[in-house]
């Protein structure tokens, strides 16, 4: 295969970031191309445990060539700090695996402040936001009143650009929140300091894939959070701010016309959630907080408890179809081990209505689950590696899911370490 997107078909956390730093092995260039700092990727390898959150997921390969796509919410201060951690670690990172696109917009410092701001304004009708400015960030992007990367080299042109957007930012700051204004000094401080960091980094990534792709390279498209999240699908006002989608890959990677061979689809074997919003399959109590343990269930980046609950199928299903996945990998079957019975979310009743589709996003809040039940198999499964090996009711599970899904589940992972797959 050519070219492959790992994307996540539910909340997020799916397990994307150990998928891509397993399939990485077989592509030359991994590019991000949606999304910032504001979930995580968790990879565990030869190097140690990372909680990646800008960085491409393929920067522990050698010869892998990484890019931040233009889609990517240049959050400089994460990128930077992230740099020097994974770095301090033993990676080596250079102009020459890690390359940042010149149109990805900067997230500037005010972004974080309105995202902080915004929340606070809405009380107990916040949305859960990680407060790391996406949201600032995406709408200041659309209303093309954010600075692009490829403008540092450009100072003159950047010191005006800077100078027009402070005095409109200020007057949000000032007139609508009641916050502190930026000063000039402060931004071409800041420009100064993170700016000069990333330079080295940045160049026209486009061009260069296009010479990859006309090279025959092969190029996988990593994904943040999941299908429910994305802005035009997700479950929306609760979604994140930018397209978790794999058709969104070719134009948030630099390289829109490219075709996509196969998209690999990470499902986790029950459903998290993190943040606010609607969520159908829902535990609480007890036996919540087993299943939380069990799968350490608690967010990369804030390290908040996320919301837990067995598998739903007619959220997945939806996720599937949204990514157009031609293969799924199914993560964390081994959290699921000491469960005597399994239940899976099959249908929804909304008002009495029995359905197996995702209904709109305002339908999702009376929706109650069905449940079907599947035995468990009361065993540790971390440790096998071939289909064949796996206990029959853990098959039975995968091969149930795989009916009910109308898509083929090719991998199945069994324990965050690298060559902790089954690969069917
Ligand atoms: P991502 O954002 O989709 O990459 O997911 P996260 O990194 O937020 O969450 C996935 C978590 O599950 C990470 O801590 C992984 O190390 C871990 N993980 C991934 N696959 C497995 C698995 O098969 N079994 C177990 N026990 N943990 C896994």
């Amino acid at each position: 295969m050519s070219n492959c997107a790992i994307v996540g078909i539910n909340w997020g956390d799916e397990g994307k970031g150990r998928m891509v730093d397993l399939l990485t092995r077989d592509y030359d260039v991994v590019v991000r191309y949606q999304g910032g700092g504001n979930a995580g990727h968790t990879v565990i390898n030869e190097y140690g445990k990372f909680a990646l959150h800008l960085l491409p997921s393929g920067i522990f390969r050698d010869g892998v060539v990484n890019i931040l796509g233009n889609g990517v919410a240049l959050d400089c201060e994460n990128l930077w700090q992230e740099m020097q951690s994974v770095t301090e670690q033993g990676v080596a990172l250079t102009p020459n695996n890690l390359k940042i696109s010149d149109r990805a917009s900067l997230l500037l410092p005010w972004h974080r402040d309105l995202d902080a701001l915004e929340e606070a304004r809405l009380q107990d009708k916040k949305y859960g936001s990680t407060k790391q400015g996406i949201a600032p960030f995406y709408s200041d992007k659309y209303q093309k009143k954010t600075i692009l990367a490829g403008e540092l080299f450009y100072p003159d042109h950047l010191r005006a650009h800077l100078r027009d957007l402070l005095e409109w930012k200020n007057l949000t700051l000032e007139r609508v929140y009641g916050a502190q204004p930026y000063t000039m000094d402060q931004l071409t401080d800041w420009i100064a300091d993170y700016g000069e960091k990333i330079k080295p980094y940045v160049c026209d990534t486009g061009a260069w894939l296009d010479d990859a792709a006309a090279q025959g390279k092969r190029i996988l498209f990593e994904a943040q959070l999941g299908a429910l999240r994305d802005l035009d699908y997700g479950i929306h006002p609760f979604t994140t701010s930018s397209n978790t989608t794999a058709a969104y890959a070719p134009v948030g990677s630099g390289l829109p016309g490219a075709k996509i061979d196969e998209v690999v689809g990470v499902v986790k074997a029950y459903s998290t959630c993190v943040g606010e919003g609607p969520f159908v399959c829902e535990w609480f109590g007890e036996r919540a907080e087993a299943l939380r343990k069990a799968g350490a269930e608690y967010g990369a980046k804030t390290g908040r408890p996320r919301r837990v609950g067995p598998i739903d199928l007619v959220a997945t299903r939806y996720g599937v179809r949204m990514q157009a996945a031609t293969n799924l990998a199914l993560t964390k079957l081994d959290v699921l081990d000491d469960m005597d019975e399994i239940p899976v979310c099959t249908h929804y009743e909304i008002d009495g209505v029995r359905t197996d589709k995702f209904p709109f996003p305002a339908a999702l809040a009376s929706a109650k689950p069905v449940f079907e039940s599947l035995q468990g198999w009361k065993c540790d499964i971390s440790s096998v590696r071939r289909w064949e090996d796996l206990p029959p009711q853990a098959r039975a599970y995968v091969e149930y899911l795989e009916r009910n899904l109308g898509c083929r589940i090719g991998y199945v992972s069994v324990g965050p370490e690298r060559d902790s797959i089954i690969v069917r």
